[in-house]
């Protein structure tokens, strides 16, 4: 595998990410500035609307006080008043003809066919606002046809919306540069931020692949990302010391086997070679006999190496069941009875009626036991005693093999488990220093744990712990 360096820009997660934040922006800002231009938009014509009720609503009031010449007058007036080009009125009858008006050279739109319709429609009370958008201004003009003087006349007032047309314009423009603008800072902001996440991501990338080349000692330095990245570094930190642990094991145990394998095998070829010597039919029959109790006894240390390698790096699932350790027990210390009564050592068994049930592989549970059973006979001398014992405690079965041999020295305790380690002392007793480091092995790999504790002289207590099983569904032994 290579780690090419690839170098579109597209690709990659943080373009991705800023685009994506970008168009969510521009999406949201073209929202925002719809609504609220039409808000805009609506309201100035309300106010252009208010301001035409009230000049209508004014000629009304002077027909009640003053009559049509003064309001033909007044009209006139306000037509000066506000300027030729500001403001249009005209009063026509019913019937549509026209009373007063401003000029139409001035106002072309006034001979617009449309403005006699909606006076029509006011003459019948429909009275209305209409925005026209004459071809001869640039502006739309906003347009009052009301009836005054109870319905004898009708009034159209019309304004240009100039103002507020312009106005709509300059608040377009400042949202859209202001959009711009801020669209701009945001593409830069979610920039730097996706950049900065992944930095981590980067870290882990370029430590894997430095991993890769065969440094595993490498691990991600950890950042301040964010929580998800922290975590995927922590997690990825956690499992290259798992993986290196494993590999660690794999040599010790490689080169193990290696070291302690030559012992034996040399010593099977020493034999070899004696009996090749032998003329004698009954020697040489018992030296190939030996050859092959040392070749069964080499073949079963290779086996329990491997299946503590197994066990240690969680290669093979235990097949687990519910076990009663009482009967388990009870089993190991009817078969070890003989030997320890042949050895002139009380054997003896305390456990309850009820059975005490875990989730466990019988077979390893009963190799367990039966290593400890072997060690503690191995290691107590005749008319001495042992104990196995199996009670429930805080959760747990407790199964513990007591003695009174020769005990463990305190230095040595917690050397014991080790794989291959033996006690200066017992290096005349049979045996290759596995026994222990393969108990330790299945237990933990039962969830469960292994103690000593010993005097020299005064004898040793094992004590393995595994956890209850709260159901009982028990296996037949
Ligand atoms: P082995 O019994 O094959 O030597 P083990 O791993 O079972 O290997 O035990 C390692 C060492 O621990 C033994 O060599 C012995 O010195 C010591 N040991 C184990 N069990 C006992 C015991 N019950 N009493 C005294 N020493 C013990």
């Amino acid at each position: 595998m290579s780690l090419k360096k690839k170098n579109s820009l597209l690709g990659t997660f943080a373009f991705r990410l800023t685009l994506w934040y970008a168009i969510l922006f521009v999406l949201s800002l073209i929202i925002i500035f719809f609504i609220s231009y039409k808000i805009l938009v609506a309201s100035l014509v309300h106010v252009v609307d208010r301001e035409l009720s009230a000049a209508t609503d004014k000629i009304d009031k002077e027909f009640l006080s003053q009559g049509l010449d003064q309001v033909k007058l007044d009209i006139r007036e306000g037509i000066e008043e506000e300027g030729t080009n500001r403001i249009f009125y005209r009063m026509l009858t019913p019937q549509l003809n026209i009373v007063v008006t401003s000029d139409p050279l001035k106002w072309p739109c006034l001979n617009f066919p449309i403005l006699s319709r909606w006076a029509s429609m006011a003459a019948e009370g429909q009275a209305g606002f209409h925005t026209l958008s004459p071809r001869d201004r640039p502006y739309q003009i906003r347009i009052l046809s009301q009836w005054v003087d109870e319905g004898r006349y009708v009034v159209q007032i019309g304004r240009p919306m100039k103002d507020e047309e312009e106005l709509a314009k300059i608040y377009s423009k400042v949202f859209l540069g202001s959009v711009f603008i801020l669209l701009l800072c945001g593409i830069i902001l979610s920039w730097i931020e996706a950049q900065k996440s992944m930095k981590g991501v980067r870290r882990i990338t370029s430590t894997a692949w430095n991993i890769g080349q065969g440094d595993i000692k490498r691990r991600v330095a950890l950042g301040n990302e964010g929580e998800e990245i922290e975590d995927l570094a922590e997690t990825f930190n956690y499992m290259l010391d798992r993986i290196e642990q494993l590999m660690t094991g794999l040599k010790e145990v490689t080169d193990n086997i290696a070291h302690d394998l030559r012992t034996p095998l040399t010593r099977i070829r020493g034999l070899a070679e004696s009996t090749l010597g032998k003329k004698d039919i009954e020697q040489y029959r018992e030296s190939v006999g030996t050859i092959v109790e040392e070749c069964d006894r080499l073949a079963q240390m290779i086996n329990t190496m491997l299946e503590m390698a197994e066990a240690d790096a969680g290669l093979k699932k235990p097949d687990q069941a519910s076990i009663d350790v009482v009967a388990l027990a009870r089993q190991g210390y009817e078969i070890f009875l003989p030997v320890a009564q042949d050895k002139g050592i009380s054997l003896e068994f305390k456990g309850p009626l009820h059975p005490i049930v875990v989730l466990a592989d019988a077979s390893r549970l009963q190799r367990v036991i039966a290593n400890l059973l072997d060690n503690a006979i191995k290691f107590t001398e005749s008319r001495g005693s042992i104990r196995l014992e199996v009670r429930e405690d805080k959760g747990e079965a407790v199964i513990l093999v007591k003695d009174t041999g020769i005990g463990i020295a305190e230095d040595s305790q917690a050397r014991i488990f080790e794989k291959f380690y033996r006690v200066e002392s017992s290096r005349s007793t049979p045996g290759h220093g596995l026994g222990l480091s393969f108990v330790k092995s299945m237990v933990l790999s039962m969830g469960g744990s292994i103690s000593v504790e010993s005097s020299p002289a005064q004898g040793s207590s094992f004590i393995v712990k595994i956890p209850l099983q709260q159901f009982s569904k028990i296996t037949k032994m």
